[in-house]
């Protein structure tokens, strides 16, 4: 039986891939030049969320893993382990090509940019899209408050909007300016189970953003004692 020689480094090898032996196979490679040599997170310096490519994160650890699992999946990457410690994100990527693994490791340059997210430049600006009224007994308005700040930091993983703009003392309750007409609405379904409330919705038109009639809910929401 004759012998069989690698045609690049010349080694003595039995099983070929693409003509090449494993090492020489193995080396050809490589998946680094998909990680950015730079990994740029946004965040916000009111809410402290993180973003990356137009997605919210409430950790720098989500962030870096989400965009991680993009590239795990674009490449048939098996496996990339990583670990934040100060600027640099350091990356270990496991794979596997026909019956042989590789491991590969990379170190990259971790830049956390501090910005202002869209919902809380807005926030700030006193974008609404409903007002809560709610009128409740002073023994229970602080309750109720709490429990709608709640709801509105709840619901903020879903809906951008999800913020509190401006809370006004009225007569005998408060008004709560809220971002997401569905936020509120699904506030306004809960403190009615909670609290047996009162729920009256009335519409009004706000004004027209593109050509398209823009309206701003109320709710009004008694709770009787
Ligand atoms: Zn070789
Ligand atoms: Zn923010």
């Amino acid at each position: 039986m004759s012998k069989k020689f690698c045609p690049k480094c010349g080694k003595e090898t039995e099983k070929f891939y693409e003509n090449l032996c494993k090492d020489c196979f193995l080396e050809k490679i490589s998946f680094l030049d998909k990680i950015p040599d730079k990994i740029i997170i946004k965040k916000c310096k009111f809410c402290n969320k993180f973003f990356y490519d137009g997605k919210g994160f409430d950790s720098l650890e989500d962030a870096i893993g989400d965009m991680l699992a993009k590239i795990l999946e674009e490449n048939k990457i098996q496996s990339i382990n990583y670990r934040i410690h100060e600027n640099k994100v350091s990356l270990t990527l496991n794979f596997q090509v026909e019956d042989l693994e590789k491991v590969e490791e990379k170190e990259c340059l971790l830049v956390v940019k501090s910005i202002t997210c869209n919902s809380c430049s807005l926030k700030s600006l006193g974008y609404h899209q409903s007002i809560l009224q709610v009128r409740a007994p002073e023994n229970l308005l602080e309750k109720i408050s709490q429990d709608i700040e709640n709801f509105v930091e709840f619901f903020r993983s879903y809906d951008a909007l999800s913020f509190i703009s401006k809370v006004e003392k009225q007569k005998n309750g408060f008004d709560f300016y809220i971002g997401s007409k569905k936020v509120a609405s699904q506030i306004a379904n809960n403190l009615k189970r909670k609290y047996k409330a009162k729920v009256k919705i009335s519409r009004k038109l706000a004004g027209k953003i593109k050509g398209k009639k823009v309206y701003r809910d109320t709710l009004l929401i008694s709770v009787s004692g």
